[in-house]
């Protein structure tokens, strides 16, 4: 069942909907594992079946190229899905606890997932299709109702997901309910067993307040600026390629794209070389006319963006089109920390280096701010490594390749502070999404 915002989304009609998945969550409907396996199979024929609406949906609102969809939006969801079909059983397997000797012979001790009912999963709309379904996956896995609310800003995806959804899922035990803050606000002041939110912080904590009224669980995906060290006497060709890679992707639109760069002066003056000369070899002359480099979601975020162009020294880039809601990649130099630039996550195509005089000062610059979501190292000593580790905190730390951590079905994914709290992914999805019952047994006799 779908209900589309210009149909005027009542209270009502939330009550309503969230009463019919939790009317069927009490029947048991979700808890056996066929069921569960036949929803991620039916989500995967959805994706396979779609791949060109899909593609296409994409590339209306954010000018997605199609090797990005494929790997990151479809295929991204599609590994999460096999990840999930093809391990489930195990991670869903109870596990045995010792028991000690004080209790009776034959006492058996184990911890058990159960599912915890009815879940709202809030998406945004930088990857609107991975950070929609991959959540989704983790819900259906572990036995849950979802209530799917896609991201609003994503305009034609967000149509198209909620066409094809309830073709594919079981609509008694899912919903899709499209709309902006009017209708999550109906939604939010609903009774779940668990809210997962992707978005930006303030709503983060709006999210977080209305769950509180009924003790509901939260996930919080958030973001922040996430700062990539950069030392000294290392091949900074091969940094500058792996940073305009992943820093562009979807034109900045990432939340763990690398934000800003710390690195000492000298390196910062052959760093800007090698950027610029990275950033022609991917996107050419004009990245406007490169079917590669993706565009700014909205007017507001464009205007939102170019505001902070003229921050620092522009070493390469800096044209903007409107119309187009172009803004070229763009690396600044001499910026300094309090330069409106470094006073929000950026979340687009601008990326400033900053000068520290070593490791100890990037430290020191790292700890002082809000803990990051991912912190990046390109580095090429072992104490460097240990040091960065041990003495910062982040959602994830990656060496030597940004965003490559989310190749990693086994690793979690999620912040920490004010980037966010609890995780997700594989393993990690059903313990978010399922209550770990311990269960004792001791014989009468
Ligand atoms: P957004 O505008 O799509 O908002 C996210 C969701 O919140 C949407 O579904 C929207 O409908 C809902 N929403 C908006 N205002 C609301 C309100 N007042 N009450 C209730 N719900 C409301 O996305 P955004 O916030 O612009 O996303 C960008 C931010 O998200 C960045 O900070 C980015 O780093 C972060 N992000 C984090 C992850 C992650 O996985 N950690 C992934 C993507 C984006």
């Amino acid at each position: 069942m779908t209900l589309h915002p210009t149909t005027g989304f009542t209270s009502t009609d939330a009550a309503a909907i969230v009463s019919r998945l939790r009317a069927t969550f009490r029947t048991g409907r979700t808890r056996p594992l066929a069921w569960r396996k036949d929803q991620l199979i039916r989500l995967r024929d959805l994706l396979t079946e779609h791949r060109d609406a899909i593609a296409d949906a994409l590339h209306i609102d954010l000018r997605k190229n199609r090797a990005e969809v494929d790997t990151m939006e479809i295929g991204g969801t599609l590994r999460e899905i096999d990840d999930c079909l093809a391990h489930m059983d195990t991670w869903l397997t109870p596990r045995d606890v010792p028991v000690p000797v004080l209790l009776p012979r034959g006492t058996t001790a184990r911890t058990a997932y159960e599912p915890l009912g009815v879940t709202l999963v809030i998406s945004a709309w930088n990857y609107p299709v991975n950070l929609l379904l991959v959540p989704v996956v983790g819900a259906l896995a572990a036995g849950n109702a979802v209530l799917i609310k896609p991201a609003e800003h994503a305009v034609a995806t967000s149509a198209l997901l909620a066409e094809l959804l309830p073709r594919y899922l079981d609509n008694d035990a899912t919903a899709v309910v499209e709309g902006g803050a009017e209708e999550t606000t109906l939604l939010l002041a609903q009774r779940f067993d668990h809210i997962f939110y992707t978005g930006n912080s303030a709503v983060g904590r709006t999210v977080m307040t209305a769950a509180a009224a009924n003790l509901t669980p939260v996930t919080l995906e958030l973001g922040g600026k996430s700062p990539v060290f950069v030392d000294r006497d290392i091949d900074l060709r091969v940094v500058a390629e792996r940073l305009v890679l992943t820093k562009f992707t979807n034109a900045g639109q990432t939340c763990v794209a690398p934000d800003y760069i710390l690195t000492d002066p000298g390196t910062a003056v052959a760093l800007e070389a090698a950027l610029t000369s990275a950033l022609r070899d991917r996107f050419g002359q004009d990245p406007q006319a490169s079917n590669r480099y993706g565009r700014i979601v909205n007017e507001r975020h464009f205007d939102r963006l170019t505001a902070l162009l003229g921050s620092g020294r522009t070493v390469t880039g800096g044209r903007t089109d409107r119309a187009d809601r172009y803004i070229a990649p763009t690396v600044l130099a001499d910026v300094a920390a309090d330069d409106p630039v470094m006073g929000e996550e950026i979340f687009g195509p601008l990326l400033p280096i900053l000068t520290v005089a070593d490791l100890d000062a990037a430290i020191i610059f790292i700890n002082d701010r809000d803990k990051p979501l991912a912190l990046y190292a390109f580095t090429g000593n072992d104490t460097t490594r240990r040091r960065l580790a041990a003495e910062t905190s982040s959602g994830g730390i990656n060496f030597g390749w940004p965003m490559h951590q989310l190749t990693v079905p086994g690793l979690p994914f999620g912040g920490v502070g004010e980037s966010g709290m609890g995780h997700y992914r594989g393993p990690h999805s059903v313990e978010t999404f399922s209550h770990r019952k311990s269960i004792l047994d001791v014989p009468l006799a």
